[in-house]
């Protein structure tokens, strides 16, 4: 009998493999993706092992056909996040790098932004700390992350290749054109969706507004205002859902 009951225990877990745990901090980016067994590093980007092995399929592929894909952002922490986030909100870097603009100094003469109105404009293009794709392991920035590069001729080949492909690979376009809500298009951002849709939903069961209001960084407090997971984390492509 305890032979049998061994028997079963051993058929369900090669049936079931135990689900990964998805945690809190995993998902706000506070953990160390170093010392995570499920990420590795490629050319000093650390992702999800399984999102690198899908990537450099697609990688070869996009090579074939002339279009040369190269990472140039994968995981951020929560603390690296914060540091994006807060020197656009006082202006020590351009809110929009391609423009170059930068928002007005906070508490100077110039300075005629609400708090939300600041953080609406950092929102164009950069997620709040602890909320950010970024955070996950399944999600990439190709090539160059200013709106102006694909509007170039490289930049268009390159992605019509992405619109053609990218989902054979398992890849998705999160912040797709013509969305109700959430930050500007980013025809760079592409998302390794057999992990990634598994934690939006996990972050929209586990994570309310006020969870963000609660970390540290400035300005954490107009995630309540902007409803920022409504309209953020869950503005995405329906198609990547
Ligand atoms: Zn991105």
């Amino acid at each position: 009998m305890k032979l049998l009951i061994l028997f079963v225990i051993a058929v369900f877990a090669v049936i079931c493999p135990a689900q990964e745990e998805i945690t809190k901090d995993y998902l706000m980016g506070k953990f160390q993706p170093w010392k995570d067994k499920r990420f590795t590093i490629s050319g000093g980007n650390y992702l999800r092992k399984e999102t690198l092995e899908a990537y450099q399929k697609m990688q070869a592929e996009a090579r074939n056909s002339g279009v040369y894909l190269q990472i140039v952002s994968a995981t951020r922490t929560f603390i690296e996040q914060k540091r994006l986030w807060e020197n656009k909100w006082t202006a020590r870097t351009p809110v929009n790098t391609d423009t170059g603009e930068f928002l007005p100094k906070p508490n100077t003469l110039k300075d005629t932004l609400t708090k939300e109105q600041r953080a609406l404009r950092i929102l164009e293009f950069t997620a709040m700390p602890s909320a950010s794709r970024h955070h996950w392991g399944t999600d990439l920035d190709f090539n160059d992350v200013n709106p102006s590069y694909w509007s170039s001729m490289r930049g268009q080949k390159e992605y019509f290749w992405l619109v053609e492909n990218a989902p054979k690979f398992g890849f998705c376009q999160v912040y797709s054109a013509n969305r109700q809500t959430g930050y500007h298009e980013e025809k760079w951002h592409w998302s390794y969706l057999p992990i990634a849709r598994n934690l939006t939903n996990e972050y929209q069961k586990q994570i309310i507004d006020s969870d963000i209001t609660l970390t540290e960084f400035i300005g954490s407090e107009t995630a309540i205002t902007t409803r920022f997971i409504e309209n953020y984390v869950l503005g995405i492509n329906s198609d990547c859902k």
